[in-house]
């Protein structure tokens, strides 16, 4: 497998009157060619934070990056100026947000917006960029793209945009895609043929997919390997059965019981996670899961637990997981 994103031990803080909020905490993962990684968590666990550190598109005022590396083909993207990530961004390393009118300007063509792209990062004329433009609109599935090209983001639909998106983010084939929930907005059936138009994408072009999401539903389809985030740090990580058939992590665990089966009983409840996550300012000592943990030891509440290996691919940070712990079991009806 080809490495091509090593991140290593990011932290990310921000200042607000209320003092520091410490959002990415020791946050460290691979991302190798042609793959999807997907980090899931609940919303401010730091997915979003840390998509955004990799890009360095965080909010320059009141935010910094206190330590880590963020290595890149042969580049260290913490230390870039901006001038030399702005070349990076769009056309080897591209970013998909949730809400596609984020990324769209509303007062230019879609052909345009398309176009301009291309030609920041590409030299070509203009006869072969609109070619392109028509190509790439095509290519994700956008209905007679000779005559859309002219129209303006407000006529096209949710789910059209996020195509529109997803062709300017992969007009320059980058080598990584970061999609940040990038269905969420969308309808079921909407949100199912993006997933599917970005599989074949990938397929296609061999990248790589940061996605972030909180559904995991949308992991079990699209993802090889996975991070569970929770208050700023990556809990468990392994591969896609690792952590849907094997988890470790009380966290991962509540995830995954609170996420609707597929041919569940509807009628029933699901279960989330009592208990909210914590004030990243004011972080409980030791486990930051333990005022939620059902499964809280003495020890939680006083030391935070170091990484354990469980195989060569998945890693968990948990208490439970020392050999002086009580045998706890996964909760029934989880996974394998
Ligand atoms: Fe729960 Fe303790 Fe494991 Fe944290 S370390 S998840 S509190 S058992
Ligand atoms: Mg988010």
């Amino acid at each position: 497998m080809e490495k091509i994103l090593s991140v290593e031990n990011l932290h990310v803080s921000f200042y607000s009157d209320g003092g520091e909020i410490a959002a990415v905490r020791g946050v460290s993962f691979d991302v190798n060619k042609g793959e999807t990684l997907a980090i899931v968590g609940e919303s401010g666990s730091g997915k979003s934070v840390t998509a955004k550190t990799l890009m360095k598109l965080l909010p320059k005022q009141n935010s910094i990056i206190k330590q880590g590396d963020v290595k890149y083909g042969g580049k260290n993207l913490v230390q870039l100026t901006n001038r030399d990530m702005e070349k990076l961004r769009g056309s080897e390393i591209s970013m998909v947000f949730q809400d596609p009118m984020t990324s769209l300007n509303p007062t230019m063509t879609i052909g345009k917006q398309v176009m301009e792209g291309l030609k920041r990062h590409r030299t070509m004329s203009k006869k072969t960029a609109y070619t392109r433009t028509v190509e790439l609109l095509e290519l994700v599935g956008i209905p007679d793209p000779g005559e859309r090209i002219n129209q303006y983001p407000h006529q096209f639909s949710g789910g059209m945009r996020q195509r529109v998106v997803i062709a300017m983010a992969l007009a320059c084939n980058p080598k990584m895609l970061i999609a940040d929930e990038p269905t969420t907005a969308l309808d079921v059936t909407i949100q199912a043929q993006i997933l599917e138009l970005m599989k074949e994408l990938q397929k296609k072009f061999q990248t790589a997919i940061i996605l972030i999401t909180h559904d995991l539903g949308v992991v079990a389809n699209m993802a090889q390997r996975v991070a569970v985030m929770y208050a700023g740090e990556i809990m468990e990580s392994g591969t896609l059965d690792e952590i849907f058939y094997q988890p470790k992590h009380p966290y991962t665990w509540g995830l995954l019981s609170s996420m609707p089966k597929l041919h569940a009983d509807r009628s029933l409840p699901l279960t989330p996670i009592p208990g909210t996550p914590p004030d990243l300012s004011h972080l409980p000592e030791g486990c930051p899961f333990a005022p939620r943990c059902q499964y809280a030891l003495k020890v939680c509440h006083q030391y935070e637990p170091g990484k354990t290996k469980v195989s060569t691919t998945h890693t968990v940070s948990c208490w439970l997981e020392d050999e002086r712990a009580p045998k706890v079991k996964k909760p029934e009806g989880i996974g394998g």
